[in-house]
């Protein structure tokens, strides 16, 4: 059921009266915006043109040329689906960028992350997947855009289409991309989640993001286990852990094994060592609170879930997304990263002869880090 609040009846009110023009106030309305925004739980929303900027275009092509994007095949299709949002969407002539923060109130971050029996699961995926309720939210928000000015085109977009959200976020005024290539903002650093409506309504839009506050700072790039930030705005998917722990289907290249540690499921470090993060807001949603305690679990205790637990326990979750072989493929790298315990090699023996050819040789190289037999 859909609830009207008073500030809407007043704004339909205001939208539609017989004093007002037969256009709707869109001024008034991308005001409205903002504050329907809040009240459905995203801690800002900016306006932009639907159009992705010439220098993030040719930055995003240069990557590509550099094969920097590895296996993520999709990036190369639909360039000018990606270039022209316009196009996703019929009609659409404004973005409507949204930002939701995700980090969980009272997580053992670094303490777990320099455990190197425990788990480190990336902030983002510790609870419920975000795409659902933020794409969900964002419907709503369209919802209420049509009770006030009728019928309209909109769609709302989380992480599921060829857009390229960052440079939405910015030309909106969300904030600036960081050396690390994520959208950083002073106020509240950037553990959150991008979500975008798009809509065929003429909005004004904000003022873009022109300022960069990452100065001489490089913390990002000196602290990433992997140097896959090959240099400042230029991120190597292949060296990322964030794409081989969760993109990736294959084998973890044997080079950056040791390197990868104790994350089974990416990787918040270029976020952790970012200065702005001091700024970084907790989550209001219930729905990112940890869950089945995985932001403080041993290694040993979530490799010896069976594929039922693992899809019971993952149940709307994003750790979903990489399965149940890739999951064990990453903590047994992790495993191998692990001390030497009876505990720990033993959870590796259990499948050592696993049917999978994947897990089979991860598990033999964690249990060669052990000096182990199978
Ligand atoms: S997510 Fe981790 S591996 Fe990827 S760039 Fe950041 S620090 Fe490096
Ligand atoms: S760590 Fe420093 S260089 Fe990297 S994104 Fe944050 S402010 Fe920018």
């Amino acid at each position: 059921m859909f609830f009207i609040t008073t500030a809407l009846q007043e704004s339909i009110i205001a939208i539609f009266s017989p004093t007002a023009s037969s256009q709707p106030d869109f001024a008034q309305l991308a005001e409205d915006i903002r504050r329907w925004g809040r009240e459905l739980g995203f801690q800002a929303i900016g306006i932009t043109e639907a159009r992705i900027p010439e220098q993030d275009q040719q930055s995003f092509q240069n990557w590509l040329d550099q094969g920097l994007h590895g296996d993520l095949d999709y990036m190369e299709r639909n360039k000018d689906l990606r270039f022209s949002p316009g196009l996703l969407h019929e009609g659409t002539i404004r973005v409507i960028s949204a930002r939701m923060d995700y980090l969980p109130a009272e997580t053992e971050t670094v303490k777990v992350l320099s455990d190197s029996e425990k788990a480190y699961v990336s902030r983002y995926a510790l609870g419920r997947d975000y795409h659902k309720l933020i794409r969900k939210r964002l419907t709503q928000l369209g919802k209420q855009i049509e009770q006030a000015v009728g019928e309209h085109g909109y769609r709302a977009f989380v992480d599921s289409a060829p857009v390229m959200e960052r440079p939405l976020a910015q030309q909106a005024g969300l904030g600036w991309t960081g050396k690390h290539s994520l959208i950083i903002n002073r106020q509240a650093g950037s553990f959150f989640f991008l979500g975008e409506l798009f809509t065929n309504l003429p909005l004004p839009i904000d003022e873009p993001y022109d300022k960069n506050h990452c100065g001489r700072c490089s913390s990002c790039l000196d602290i990433c286990p992997t140097g896959a930030i090959v240099e400042p705005y230029k991120v190597d998917a292949r060296k990322c852990i964030s794409y081989l722990t969760i993109e990736n289907s294959g084998p973890i290249p044997e080079e950056l094994r040791s390197k990868i540690g104790n994350r089974v499921f990416g990787c918040d470090d270029c976020q952790l060592a970012c200065p702005w993060n001091r700024f970084a807001k907790h989550t209001q949603e219930n729905d990112f609170r940890p869950r089945h305690s995985l932001d403080n679990v041993e290694l040993a205790d979530l490799f010896l879930w069976t594929e039922e637990e693992f899809l019971n326990k993952t149940a709307g979750s994003a750790i979903r997304r990489a399965g149940f072989e890739c999951w064990l493929r990453n903590l047994a790298v992790a495993l191998g990263n692990a001390p030497t315990t009876d505990k720990i090699v033993n959870a590796l023996k259990t499948q050592a002869d696993s049917p999978s050819e994947l897990i089979r040789e991860h598990v033999l190289w964690a249990l060669q880090q052990h000096q182990a037999n199978p």
